[in-house]
C-alpha cells in the first residue's frame, strides 16, 4: 500500500503517530472530519495507513510521506495542522522538534540511513492555516512560539490535553489558549472531539501560554493526588500487612464516595489486579521506580518563581526522585533502622482505615488548593517579576468545568471546586470554600487527618505528599508564623532589616534593650 493516499480536501493533518496521534485521528474522524496522519519515521506512517485502511473511518482518513504532499490537500482557508510530537525541555534543549517541525524544518525518516529533509510548516501550509500543538509543551516554549508566529501573521494554538491515548481516542479534556482569532477557526473541531461532561471538555483558556499553563498544573495536581494514593496504599498494606486484594474494597468504597475520580478508580483497579506470568498480585511485582516527566518538575519549578506554596506537588516530585535511587536505597535499607510497626486489633483497624481516608480526602483537596492558587497567582503576576511575565486570564470556574471530563484528574471533588469560583472568582484557596472548611473544619475529620498521618510517621512510613498536605494546612490557617524569627535571624548575620508589627516601614534592625 502506498503510503501517500490522499483524496480531496482535508479539514486537518495530524502529525506525530505516537500513541496520542493516532487514537486522536480516530477521533477527529468519528465526528465527521477528514484528516491527514504524517509522522517523522515513514514506516510508523505505513503501518497506520493498513491499520486504519480497515477501519470504518477509512474514507475519512488518509495518509502521507511527508508534510509537503499533505499540505497541498489541506483545506484553505480554515484548515489545521496539529502537532502531537515529544516535547521538549526548555532549559535543557531550548530548539526542540516542534520549533524545528514549525519554523527550520523536520526530517522524513525512510531508515536509518535514508533521512531526508522537510522544508518548515510554516512555509509550506495555506494562508489562514492554524497551526496547533499540542505536546505537553512548557508555557515558555508555546509563549515564545506564540510570538513567532504572530511576527509572521500566522495563527497558532498551544494546547494542553489530557486523557491519555484512551482520552485521546474516545474524548479527552482539551485546554487551549492563544490568540481567540485562531481558537474562532478551529474550536468547534475540537470540542467535537473533546469529552462531553456538562459541555464539551473543551474551552478557550486564554491568550498566549495560557493551555499549557493550565496543562502544567493540572499536571502537577495528577503528580500530588497520585503520590497520596500511593503512601496510602503502601502504608495500609504496613501498618495491617494487607494484601492489595485486601486494599481494594477500601479504595472501592472510597471511590465511591467523595473521594470519587479517575485517579482512585485506576488505583482500585490496580489493587485488584493479579499479575499473568507469577499468579501474584500485580503490584509486588512492580518495581518501586517512577521516573519524572517534565511537567510534574515544571510546575513546581514555575511555582516557585512564581513565590506560590506548592508543598504537596513538590513533595510527590521529591519522592518521585527518590525513588529512582532504588539501589541506594536497598543499601540504605541494610544500614538504617525504622522502628517496629505497631499492631492494630480488628477494631482499631476499621478506625484507623477511617482515618487513613480522611487524610487521603485532605491531600487531595490540598492538591487541587495549591494548583488553583498557582492559577490565580499566575494570572496576578506582575510582568518579569518573579520569574512570571504571565499574560492571560483564566477564568477558574470553566477549568474546573472542563477538568471534570476526559482528563487525569477528573473527579468529583470538581464540582464544589466549580461552585466556590462561580460563586466567589477571587476566592483565595479553596480549602475556605464553605463545602471544604465544613469537612476540613469539623473535629472529627480533622483527628483522623493528624492521627493517620502521626501513625505514618510514628511507624517509619513514608508520608511525603500526605504529611505536606497537613503542614500545608497547618501553616496556611497560622496566622503568626515563625518568620518572625527568620527575620530576626537575617538581620542579626547580615543586618538585612525587618518589619515590625506596631510600626509602618521596613529596614528595622535589632536593637537589644540593654
Ligand atoms: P511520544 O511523546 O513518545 O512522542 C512520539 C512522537 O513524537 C512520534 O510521532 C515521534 O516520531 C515524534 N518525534 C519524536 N522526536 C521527534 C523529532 N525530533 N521530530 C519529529 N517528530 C519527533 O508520544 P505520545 O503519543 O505519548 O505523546 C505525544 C505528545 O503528547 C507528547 O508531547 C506528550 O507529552 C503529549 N501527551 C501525551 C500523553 C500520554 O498519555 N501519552 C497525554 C497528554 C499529552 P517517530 O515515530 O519518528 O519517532
Amino acid at each position: 500500500m502506498a503510503v501517500t493516499n490522499l483524496d480531496g480536501e482535508y479539514d486537518l493533518i495530524l502529525y506525530g503517530l505516537g500513541v496520542m496521534g493516532e487514537n486522536f485521528i480516530r477521533n477527529f474522524a468519528r465526528n465527521g472530519y477528514r484528516v491527514i496522519g504524517v509522522n517523522r519515521t515513514v514506516s510508523v506512517t505505513e503501518r497506520f495507513a493498513q491499520e486504519v485502511a480497515e477501519e470504518p473511518i477509512a474514507d475519512r482518513v488518509g495518509t502521507a510521506e511527508t508534510l509537503v504532499e499533505a499540505c497541498k490537500h489541506l483545506k484553505s482557508p480554515g484548515g489545521a495542522v496539529l502537532a502531537m510530537v515529544k516535547a521538549n525541555d526548555p532549559v535543557n534543549e531550548p530548539w526542540g522538534p516542534n520549533d524545528q517541525l514549525f519554523f527550520s524544518g523536520s526530517q522524513a525518516k525512510y531508515s536509518d540511513t535514508d533521512v531526508r529533509d522537510v522544508p518548515a510548516l510554516v512555509e509550506l501550509v495555506p494562508e489562514g492555516t492554524v497551526i496547533i500543538d499540542a505536546a505537553n509543551s512548557h508555557p515558555r516554549s508555546t509563549k515564545k512560539r506564540c510570538g513567532e508566529f504572530a511576527e509572521r501573521g500566522m495563527l497558532f494554538i498551544g494546547t494542553g490535553v489530557s486523557g491519555g491515548s484512551e482520552g485521546a481516542l474516545k474524548g479527552p479534556c482539551i485546554m487551549p489558549g492563544g490568540t481567540s482569532e485562531a481558537y474562532d477557526a478551529v474550536g468547534e473541531m475540537l470540542e467535537a472531539a473533546a469529552a462531553q461532561v456538562d459541555g464539551p471538555c473543551c474551552t478557550y483558556i486564554g491568550d498566549n501560554e495560557a493551555g499549557h499553563f493550565v496543562k502544567n498544573v493540572h499536571n502537577g495536581i495528577e503528580y500530588g493526588i497520585m503520590a497520596a494514593i500511593s503512601e496510602t496504599y503502601h502504608a495500609l498494606a504496613a501498618l495491617l500487612d494487607y494484601a492489595p486484594e485486601q486494599i481494594h474494597p477500601i479504595f472501592a468504597e472510597w471511590n465511591a464516595g467523595r473521594h470519587g475520580g479517575y485517579l482512585m478508580e485506576i488505583s482500585t483497579e490496580i489493587c485488584g489486579m493479579t499479575d499473568a506470568e507469577t499468579g501474584k498480585p500485580m503490584l509486588d511485582v512492580i518495581l518501586d521506580r517512577a521516573g519524572q516527566k517534565g511537567t510534574g518538575k515544571w510546575t513546581s519549578q514555575i511555582a516557585f518563581d512564581l513565590g506560590v506554596p506548592v508543598p504537596t506537588i513538590a513533595a510527590a516530585l521529591q519522592a518521585r526522585i527518590m525513588s529512582s535511587f532504588k539501589p541506594a536505597r536497598v543499601a540504605a535499607s541494610e544500614k538504617l533502622q525504622g522502628v517496629a510497626l505497631d499492631g492494630f486489633s480488628a477494631d482499631a483497624k476499621d478506625r484507623l482505615i477511617e482515618a487513613a481516608g480522611d487524610a487521603l480526602y485532605g491531600a487531595m483537596v490540598a492538591a487541587y488548593a495549591q494548583g488553583f492558587w498557582l492559577m490565580s497567582e499566575a494570572m496576578d503576576a506582575e510582568p518579569a517579576e518573579n520569574g512570571g511575565d504571565y499574560d492571560f486570564t483564566l477564568e477558574l470556574d470553566e477549568i474546573a468545568r472542563i477538568w471534570k471530563g476526559g482528563c487525569i484528574i477528573r473527579a468529583k471533588m470538581l464540582d464544589p471546586i466549580r461552585e466556590a469560583f462561580q460563586q466567589e472568582p477571587d476566592l483565595h484557596n479553596i480549602m475556605l470554600a464553605p463545602h471544604f472548611s465544613e469537612v476540613i473544619n469539623d473535629a472529627g475529620f480533622q483527628k483522623n487527618w493528624r492521627w493517620w498521618v502521626r501513625t505514618m510517621v510514628e511507624n517509619g512510613l513514608p508520608a511525603d505528599a500526605i504529611g505536606a498536605s497537613l503542614n500545608y494546612f497547618d501553616t496556611y490557617r497560622t496566622g503568626r508564623l515563625p518568620a518572625n524569627m527568620i527575620q530576626a535571624q537575617r538581620d542579626r548575620f547580615g543586618e538585612h532589616g525587618f518589619e515590625r508589627v506596631d510600626k509602618e516601614g521596613k529596614g528595622f534592625h535589632l536593637t537589644p534593650a540593654d
